[in-house]
């Protein structure tokens, strides 16, 4: 989509720093981090957020971003403190950018619940 933000990134019109990427998906720094690691996995694919990834196709690749992202956090050297992958949906959780994405948040304690 021309004028989604994350798409851009994923063209490379829009400069990020990408830690991982495959032809499904792909990992990069977040901008705002809010934790020592912050990154956000996004599929190449143009889905805007969770609740539109439905149908078995659709159901596969989050299997395999859910995956991918759990790769990232073990190659970033989360395994042994753990670590959160969170996906906001919709207004109520505050979902800022349409295209749907995996935060993986890690590399200190973290709270809970989320505000
Ligand atoms: P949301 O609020 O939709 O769950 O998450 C969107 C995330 O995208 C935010 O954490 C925000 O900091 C990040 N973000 C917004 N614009 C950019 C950008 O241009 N580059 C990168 N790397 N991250 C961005
Ligand atoms: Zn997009």
């Amino acid at each position: 989509m021309a004028d989604c933000l994350f798409c851009r990134i994923v063209t490379g019109e829009i400069p990020a720093t990408i830690v991982k990427r495959t032809e499904e998906a792909v990992a990069f720094r977040d901008i705002d981090a809010r934790a020592p690691t912050h990154v956000l996995v996004i599929p190449t694919q143009h889905i805007p957020a969770v609740r539109e990834a439905t149908g078995p196709e659709r159901e596969q690749l989050l299997g395999g971003l859910l995956a991918f992202a759990a790769q990232v956090a073990s190659e970033l050297g989360l395994d042994k403190g753990g670590y959160r992958i969170v996906t906001n949906t919709g207004p109520d959780a505050g979902q800022s950018v349409d295209h749907l994405h995996l935060h993986v948040l890690g590399g200190r304690r973290l709270t809970w619940p989320p505000g």
